[in-house]
């Protein structure tokens, strides 16, 4: 797959073993951070945090991002094989996290799917986070079926002239909703446990941008009438 690379809809087709793609990802997983993280959505972060991990690098590119230093093509990262991330992913779990929270991952996929296979071997029994930009092809969420536990979408514009003036991609949302579908399909309604902590589902973000109330409207409504109480939503101000 990574020698023709189609896996975000930029659909560069690098020949990753050979050079990075157009989002800056090579071959090997890079990653920026992992740690116990409380600033999550309070069901996914709960009281001890959720095991999050940081990839490097991004396929969307907003102007806006918060994460720029980790997420540009020359971004700042490690690489780390897939059984060194196994075991981070047990050791957040021995830390006390509620959850492994995959932070943009999209590029990294084929390897993530290894990783979560050596760490379920070795006894990972935590939910996973697939915590994404929305900007995703369906067939790469299809690989991850049955891997994932909890989807973390941004659902970032209704216009496609902000989304091209904002992350360059205009055909946003044209990708983001049978995502979102593909999401929906695989978790389900959300599930909680006894103390409130999400087991299972979709949330569905949205970041309000400054003079853009319209769009954020146009959103919302968008998402009640496609997903209804099948996802829950977190608005951002
Ligand atoms: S994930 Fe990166 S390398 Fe693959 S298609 Fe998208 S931009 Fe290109």
């Amino acid at each position: 797959m990574l020698k023709n690379c189609q896996l975000c809809p930029r659909a560069c087709g690098a020949d990753r073993t050979k050079s990075r793609g157009a989002c800056g990802a090579g071959i090997e997983i890079e990653a920026a951070r992992a740690s116990l993280h409380m600033w999550e959505e309070p069901p996914i972060s709960g009281t001890n945090g959720s095991g999050t991990v940081f990839f490097s690098h991004c396929s969307l590119g907003c102007v806006f991002c918060q994460n720029r230093k980790i997420s540009r093509r020359e971004a700042e990262g490690q690489n780390i094989t897939a059984d060194a991330l196994a075991k981070t992913f047990l050791s957040l779990e021995k830390k006390g996290a509620h959850n492994i929270n995959l932070v943009t991952g999209a590029h990294y996929v084929p390897q993530i799917i290894e990783t979560l296979q050596i760490a379920r071997k070795q006894g990972l029994s935590l939910p996973v986070v697939y915590n994404s930009s929305g900007y995703e092809q369906v067939e790469t969420l299809q690989l991850l079926d049955g891997h994932i536990d909890i989807y973390l979408p941004d659902y970032k514009y209704y216009s496609s002239y902000y989304a091209g003036l904002y992350s360059h991609a205009e055909d946003y949302r044209e990708f983001a909703v049978p995502a979102i579908d593909e999401m929906v399909r695989q978790t389900g309604a959300p599930q909680f446990d006894k103390n409130g902590l999400l087991k299972r589902g979709t949330v569905i973000r949205h970041l309000m941008l400054p003079g853009l109330a319209g769009d954020t409207a146009q959103v919302l409504r968008d998402i009640a009438s496609r997903w209804g109480d099948s996802v829950l939503v977190s608005l951002m101000r």
